[in-house]
C-alpha cells in the first residue's frame, strides 16, 4: 500500500512509497481492528519531524510513516472484538501504552514518566499516512456517523480537553472554583478548539493571536461569543491592565517567552496557567523571577504543562464537539481550510502548514 514515509534524522526526507499491508493477525488473540484509513490531518510537529527537529523509527524499520490525526473507517474485526463492527467510523489515540511506566500499565500513556514514548506518526510507531493499519480496540475512538466530516479534528481536539480537564481536576484544591474569565494565548488549530471547549463550559473567553482582526482565525473566535484581541494592536499585558485577569490560562502559541508574561501579570488569584505548547528550540529569555515567584507564591497560583491525550480526553472531545454542532452549526467545518486529494499530494499539505491563511490542511486518502 501507498504511504509517506520519512527518514529521521534527514532533513526533507518525506516521500511517497510501497509498504507492506497490515494484518489483522498482526494484534494477537483476535483483537485486531483493521481499519481504512479516509483523512489525515497536517500540523507543526510533521514539519519537525521532516525537518528532522523530531521523530523516531520503529525498531525494526529504517522509516517512519507520518502522521498522527487521523479518521477511519472499520473494515474488518478480528473474532473476540465486540466494541467495533465494519463501517464503523474511528480516530485511533497517538500514544501507545508500550512504556515500562505504570501509568502505560493502566493505560494512560499520556502521563508516560518514560523519556522515550511510542507515538503513532511521531516516535517509534507507524502513523497514519497510508491506507491501512491494525490496531487494538483500546487504541480507537467511536465517532457518530453525523461527526465524520470534522473528526479528523477530534486528536488536536483531545489536547485542548486534557489541558481543560486536568485544570479542573487541578483546581478541586480550592472546593469553589468556578472560573469565569479564561484567556487563550495563540489563534491557530489548538487555540480556537481551546476557546470552542471553553465556550461550551460557558466560560467567558479572550484568546489572543498576532493578526489584527479581521480575519478567518479572529472572526471563529467571535463566532463563538469569544473576544479576539490582537497583541500586534493591543500586548496581553495592557489588555489584563484594562480588563482584569484570567482564573484560566489556555497557552498554545508555540512561543515560550510568553508564558513568562502569562506568570507575571495574567493569571488571577489561585487561577491556573495551562502550558501546552511543543517548543523545541533552544530560546533563552531575561525574566523578572522575583516579581514572577511572589505573583504565584501570593497568589496561591497554579501553572502545569499538558502533553498528548488519553482516551478519557478523546471521548469528551467527541461530546463537545456534538455540542459545538449544535450550538454553532458548522464552525467546526471552517477549521478545515486546506484539504488536499490523495496521498500523492502530500507534498502540498506540507507546504501549507507554512501558509498565511491555512487553519488546518488534511489529506483525503479515501471517501
Ligand atoms: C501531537 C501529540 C503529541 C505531541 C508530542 C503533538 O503534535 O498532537 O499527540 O503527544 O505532538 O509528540
Ligand atoms: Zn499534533
Amino acid at each position: 500500500m501507498k504511504a509517506v514515509v520519512v527518514v529521521p534524522g534527514k532533513p526533507g526526507s518525506a516521500h511517497l512509497t510501497d509498504i507492506p499491508q497490515p494484518k489483522l493477525v498482526d494484534v494477537p488473540d483476535g483483537r485486531g481492528v483493521l481499519v481504512r484509513i479516509l483523512r489525515v490531518g497536517l500540523d507543526g510537529t510533521d514539519r519537525e519531524i521532516n525537518a528532522a527537529e523530531y521523530g523516531a523509527t520503529p525498531e525494526d524499520a529504517d522509516y517512519l510513516v507520518l502522521g498522527h490525526e487521523s479518521l477511519g473507517v472499520v473494515e474488518q474485526v478480528g473474532d473476540a472484538v465486540v466494541e467495533f463492527a465494519p463501517d464503523d467510523y474511528v480516530v485511533s489515540r497517538v500514544r501507545r501504552a508500550e512504556g515500562g511506566s505504570v501509568y502505560d500499565a493502566i493505560d494512560t500513556p499520556d502521563m508516560t514518566t518514560d523519556d522515550a514514548y511510542f507515538e503513532h506518526g511521531i516516535s517509534r510507531v507507524h502513523g497514519f499516512l497510508t491506507e491501512h493499519y491494525v490496531e487494538a480496540p483500546r487504541c480507537l475512538i467511536k465517532i457518530p456517523p453525523a461527526l465524520k466530516h470534522v473528526a479528523v479534528l477530534l486528536e488536536p481536539l483531545s489536547i485542548a480537553e486534557k489541558g481543560i480537564i486536568e485544570a479542573y481536576e487541578i483546581q478541586r484544591r480550592l472546593k469553589v472554583w468556578e472560573p469565569r474569565r479564561a484567556a487563550v494565548l495563540g489563534a491557530g488549530t489548538l487555540g480556537l478548539l481551546a476557546t470552542m471547549v471553553l465556550r461550551n463550559r460557558g466560560r467567558q473567553v479572550t484568546t489572543y493571536g498576532l493578526n489584527p482582526p479581521p480575519y478567518p482565525n479572529s472572526v471563529l473566535v467571535e463566532a463563538l461569543g469569544a473576544r479576539y484581541v490582537s497583541t500586534q494592536q493591543t500586548s496581553l499585558l495592557d489588555d489584563v491592565a484594562a480588563r482584569g485577569q484570567h482564573d484560566l490560562v489556555f497557552e498554545a502559541t508555540g512561543y515560550s517567552p510568553i508564558v513568562f508574561d502569562a506568570m507575571c501579570h495574567t493569571v488571577a488569584k489561585k487561577g491556573v496557567l495551562i502550558l501546552a505548547s511543543v517548543t523545541g528550540g533552544m530560546r533563552r529569555s531575561d525574566v523578572p523571577s522575583d516579581a514572577i515567584n511572589l505573583d504565584f507564591v501570593l497568589g496561591n497560583k497554579v501553572m502545569f504543562g499538558t502533553v498528548n491525550a488519553g482516551r478519557q480526553h478523546f471521548e469528551e472531545g467527541v461530546r463537545d464537539m456534538a455540542i459545538a454542532e449544535a450550538q454553532y452549526p458548522g464552525w467546526l467545518a471552517r477549521l478545515l481550510t486546506h484539504p488536499v486529494e490523495g496521498l500523492e499530494h502530500f507534498e502540498q499539505a506540507l507546504s501549507n502548514l507554512s501558509a498565511r491563511d491555512v487553519i488546518k490542511t488534511f489529506v483525503k486518502i479515501a471517501e
